[in-house]
Parts: structure tokens; C-alpha cells; sequence
């Protein structure tokens, strides 16, 4: 990929998780010069928790050439559980169940360290008709033909050209915990383990899968269970949440340390007598577990001249869909396949880019908001004339097939609003 000055383009990647290392990667393969810019000032290794992957996850790892060896667990069948732990439906429904940190690693290795450049928090974007240029708040600056904006939900390279745009809570938190498999019995294990495991009461869904162990340790007893409840939570709870046990608010989220001890102790509490034995007792298991609360939003453009938007910044779909890791991964496939020709002028190959995955991205915004109705609905309140409809979505064998489905999303029935209104109804924003 030569410019007319017969020199290698220059794609600068703002953000050093997933979207960010599948642009860098796949770009780079097509040969493209690539150097990616990431604000923590370690590597992001050892953190988050699971993944379900798709076909198309692991199309997209291949193409950026890493290893699909030891990926994940595999799993063969999802089944739900009704509240005194029997078995109620069951689906078969082959998948890999990974985690972050697992693809995080796999992903990572595809970037050499010279090109991989940690502690550089993107400030401000200058671009005119000949490049643009990124601007570090530790004073540094880099030139390029493309920056890409891989800088999460909420995304300063986003801010700066739909500022409009800002994520939107959804009305409940995401509980997530890692309980070892050696510290399930038995009976736990039989139940929920070595598979896809929900229960669906109304307004909550409650799910676990196995996922490997520490340093992706996938032998059999050092194995983790993958627990996660959705809540819902209005805005003043959640606000109460977001306080840690040093009396300091955090406006949109709270990192996994600084929630306090009580509102894990309520967690607990609450889950005794609600959840079927084998979620309870695997969630004793788990000394600490983390909320985060769950936004969604969609940007109705993913390019601005010299700049694309890939992954979370550009769009997140509620994480019913399952669909993040794999989002990120197609917008980094799009950009290196629309950009891949030494001919194609960046300005025509960044068009056909927005073209293709802006319709994507409100696949899975729609899709995700479309199954995620459920938390604010039951199923005895829904009118006859959508009742169909409903069991379509969220029957308890509806939820087992839609879930973390690359199928569900592609389906998606809802109209794509016009640009101009696309952001315009949001109501509560952070
Ligand atoms: C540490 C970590 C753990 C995660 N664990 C999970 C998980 O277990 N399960 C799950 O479903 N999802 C997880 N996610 C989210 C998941 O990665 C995304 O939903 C999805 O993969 C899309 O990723 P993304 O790269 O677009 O955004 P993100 O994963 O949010 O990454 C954005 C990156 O950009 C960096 N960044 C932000 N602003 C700037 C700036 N101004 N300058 C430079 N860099 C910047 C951030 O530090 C971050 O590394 C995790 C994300 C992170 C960062």
C-alpha cells in the first residue's frame, strides 16, 4: 500500500483493546504501516472475564493470523433451568466460550512490540486534504492517511465529531463474577457446568458457561464458571451503586475493587431464595463479584474524512446480543478489505467502509435493544396483539436460541432511522 509519494500508508489506531487490535492487525496485513496507541500505561492483560465466540470471531482471528489453538472451552448445548433447578429446555447449539483476556493475548501477539505504544492518551485530531495528525496529552504527536478511533464507548475521537452521540443507560447493571470450577460440588458442576447454562425469570436473566482457568489453564478441575446476572436498577440506585466505601461517586461506572462490600453482601442476599440452587451456590463461590451498568448508543456515521470509528466507539449493542468482540473484529476486516488496494484513494475505500458497517453497527444496537425488551417487560403484561411477537423473542426456547447469536442479529426486524434523527430521542444520557 504505497501513497503517491511511493511511501507505505500510515494508519494511526487509537485504543489498544479488541477493535483496535483487529484494525491494527488485519490493516497491517493488507500492508498498510500501522502503529497503535493505547492510554493505560500497562498492557491490558489478566483482565475481564468471558467471551462467546462465532463463526465469524474465528474467520476474523484467522485472517489476522492468530492461533485458534486452545481458543476456549467448547460447549454442545444451552439449557435453562426453572427456579428450583430443573432442567426446563434444551437446546443443542455447538460454540467456543473464551474469554477477553484469552483473545486479548491471542490478538495482541499480532502486533510487534515496536508498533505497540502504551501510556498515549489521544487529546485532540487535526486533519486537512494531506493527513491527519494525532495529538497525545504527553505532548506527542503522530502524523498519518488514517486515524482510526478503536477508543471505547466513550470515545474522544467520537466526541469530537458527534458529540451528540453519547451513550444511553439502559435501566440495568450486568453482575459478572469467575467461580473455580474446583470450588463447585458436584451437583453444581452436573447442572451448570460444560455448558450454557440460564435461568429466565421476569425482568432478569441469569447465564453462566465454563471459560478457561488463569494463564488460559483449560484442563479439566482448573477451569472457571463464567456467572452473570442482569439487574435492573433505576437511575437512583444505580447512582447509590456507583458510591465506593470511601464515599466518592463515579458518574457512569465503578471499577471491580471500589464497589463496596455492601452492595456485594445485597447481591448475595438478594440471590438466596431467588436463584436456583446450582446459580446460588456457585455464586458463594465468588468472594467479589463486579457490576457494570449496561449503555447502549449508535453513531449513524463511522467516518469523518481521514477518520473511522470501529468497535464500541462507533456503536454498542446491548451484551444480550454477545456480539462486541465480533463487531470490533468485522469492522477491522471491512476497513482492510475497502482499504487493501494500492489503488483505491482513502477517501473512496473509507465510503465503502461506513457503507458496509453502518448498517451492522444498528444490527446489533437494534437487535440487542430488541432482546433486551425483557428487562423492563414480562411476558403476562404484553397485550394480545403482540403476543406473538413476544414469544418469538423471549419464550424461555426463544431466549435460548436468540442469545449470543450471530443469527438473531443479522435478523434484526427494526427500520434504521434516518441519520438526522438517529441520536436525536435519547433520553437519559451521561
Ligand atoms: C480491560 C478490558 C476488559 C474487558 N472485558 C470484557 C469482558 O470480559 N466481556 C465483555 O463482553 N467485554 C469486555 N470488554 C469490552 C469489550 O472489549 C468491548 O465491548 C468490545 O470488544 C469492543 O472493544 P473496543 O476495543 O471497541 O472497546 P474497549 O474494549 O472499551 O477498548 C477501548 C480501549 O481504548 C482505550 N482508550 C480509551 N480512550 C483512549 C484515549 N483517549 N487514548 C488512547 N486510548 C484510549 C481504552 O483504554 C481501551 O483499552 C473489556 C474491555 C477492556 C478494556
Amino acid at each position: 500500500m504505497k501513497t503517491s509519494d511511493n511511501r507505505k500508508r500510515r494508519a494511526v489506531v487509537i485504543g489498544g483493546s479488541m477493535a483496535g487490535l483487529f484494525a491494527a492487525s488485519l490493516l497491517r496485513r493488507v500492508g498498510w504501516d500501522v502503529d497503535l496507541y493505547e492510554r493505560s500505561d500497562v498492557e491490558l492483560f489478566g483482565r475481564g472475564a468471558g467471551i462467546v465466540t462465532h463463526d465469524e470471531l474465528l474467520r476474523a482471528l484467522t485472517d489476522a493470523g492468530a492461533s485458534l489453538a486452545d481458543l476456549g472451552v467448547s460447549i454442545n448445548e444451552r439449557v435453562a433451568l426453572d427456579s428450583t433447578g430443573k432442567p426446563i429446555e434444551r437446546l443443542a447449539y455447538p460454540q467456543i466460550v473464551t474469554s477477553w483476556d484469552r483473545l486479548h493475548s491471542l490478538m495482541r501477539a499480532t502486533i510487534p512490540h515496536e508498533n505497540h505504544h502504551l501510556g498515549c492518551n489521544l487529546q485532540d485530531i487535526r486533519q486537512d486534504a494531506d493527513g491527519v495528525t494525532a495529538v497525545f496529552s504527553n505532548g506527542r504527536s503522530e502524523q498519518a492517511d488514517l486515524l482510526i478511533g478503536a477508543d471505547g464507548f466513550r470515545s474522544t475521537v467520537r466526541a469530537r465529531f458527534l458529540p451528540q452521540v453519547t451513550p444511553e443507560y439502559a435501566g440495568y447493571v450486568v453482575w459478572r463474577g469467575l467461580a473455580d470450577e474446583r470450588d463447585l460440588s458436584p451437583e453444581v458442576h452436573a447442572a451448570i457446568f460444560e455448558k450454557f447454562a440460564f435461568f429466565l425469570p421476569a425482568h432478569n436473566e441469569i447465564i453462566g458457561y465454563p471459560i478457561a482457568g488463569p494463564n488460559n489453564d483449560l484442563r479439566a478441575g482448573s477451569r472457571r464458571f463464567n456467572w452473570v446476572w442482569y439487574r435492573r436498577a433505576d437511575a437512583e440506585l444505580l447512582k447509590s451503586m456507583l458510591v465506593d466505601e470511601e464515599g466518592l461517586q463515579y458518574d457512569v461506572s465503578i471499577p471491580p475493587p471500589k464497589i463496596r462490600r455492601d452492595v456485594i453482601d445485597g447481591l448475595k442476599s438478594d440471590a438466596k431464595g431467588f436463584l436456583p440452587w446450582p446459580f446460588y451456590e456457585s455464586l458463594l463461590g465468588i468472594d467479589r463479584p463486579f457490576f457494570t451498568p449496561i449503555y447502549d448508543h449508535f453513531s449513524p456515521s463511522m467516518v469523518f474524512g481521514r477518520v473511522a470509528l470501529v468497535g464500541d466507539a462507533a456503536s454498542v449493542g446491548r451484551p444480550h446480543i454477545g456480539m462486541g468482540v465480533t463487531k470490533a473484529a468485522e469492522d477491522g476486516q471491512s476497513l482492510a478489505r475497502c482499504l487493501a488496494s494500492p489503488e483505491i484513494d482513502v477517501a473512496d475505500g473509507l465510503a465503502r467502509f461506513n457503507a458496509e458497517r453502518v448498517p451492522a453497527a444498528w444490527r446489533a444496537f437494534a437487535s440487542g435493544r430488541e432482546l433486551g425488551e425483557f428487562m423492563h417487560k414480562s411476558g403476562s403484561a404484553v397485550p394480545p396483539e403482540e403476543r406473538e411477537r413476544w414469544k418469538e423473542l423471549h419464550s424461555v426456547s426463544a431466549m435460548l436460541k436468540h442469545t449470543a447469536s450471530s443469527s438473531f442479529v443479522r435478523e434484526v426486524r427494526l427500520q434504521q432511522p434516518a441519520p438526522a434523527t438517529s441520536s436525536s430521542n435519547q433520553s437519559e444520557q451521561i
